[in-house]
């Protein structure tokens, strides 16, 4: 029931979000259960309500690499725990998670969808600055950073390789560079495997989540 009543609040965000090419992050204080792992509040929350293509009923990931590379570029810091102090701390990773990888190149650089889907522009000043997130079908979703422009619309289609956007320094970054994530049911993984071939197996995509097949309610798919 608790999750049928969130269902229905989600309506209303929906309605409002649907007239506007771009969007702010809400807004929400962390609280203790966001330490429990490496989040970031807002694109969860966002993750949870955006349209994604439907996964069909007999999906399942092939071998390969499931990402292709939104660029090439060099690598200026890898996922998980880290020095670095813009990162936000978490309970295990008290000198902060990276939730992605970095690859810093000249602004302007074209940056590429990673995989098709649905994409989505927003914008903030706190974190991530000028980015779009990719629904994609199976419950995986990526996350490109620190735009200096998106090019994408507001739920538009796009396919693996095509330009979503330019390399920037917007939001929380010290200098032009991409912010890749790539995020299974909201939890952000390490992209480096999904882009190299040999990512984690698949675990049960939770019930509800967007792009779930109809009647999945056990969250199997
Ligand atoms: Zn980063």
């Amino acid at each position: 029931m608790p999750r049928l009543l969130r269902a229905l609040g989600c309506l209303l965000p929906l309605t409002l979000i649907a007239a506007a090419p771009v969007q702010t992050v809400p807004d929400r204080t962390p609280g203790e259960n966001d330490l429990q792992r490496p989040l970031v509040v807002g694109v969860y929350d966002w993750l949870t309500i955006l349209p994604a293509p439907q996964t069909p009923a007999d999906f399942a990931p092939g071998s390969g690499p499931r990402e292709q590379w939104p660029l090439r570029g060099p690598l200026t810091q890898p996922f998980g725990c880290t020095g670095f102090e813009l990162e936000r701390p978490v309970q295990d990773c008290p000198g902060g998670f990276h939730t992605g990888i970095d690859i810093g190149l000249p602004q302007g650089t074209p940056i590429r969808a990673a995989g098709p889907g649905l994409a989505y522009p927003f914008q903030d000043t706190e974190r991530y600055g000028n980015h779009v997130l990719i629904q994609e079908a199976g419950g995986v979703s990526t996350l490109y950073g620190h735009m200096v422009r998106t090019n994408v619309g507001w739920g538009q289609p796009v396919k693996a390789g095509d330009v979503i956007g330019f390399v920037g320094s917007t939001g929380n970054s010290t200098g032009p560079h991409l912010h890749f994530e790539v995020r299974f049911a909201g939890v952000p993984y390490d992209p480096m495997p999904y882009l190299n071939g040999s990512p984690p197996d698949p675990f049960p995509l939770p019930a509800g989540w967007p792009g779930a097949p109809p009647g999945d309610w056990r969250g199997l798919r």
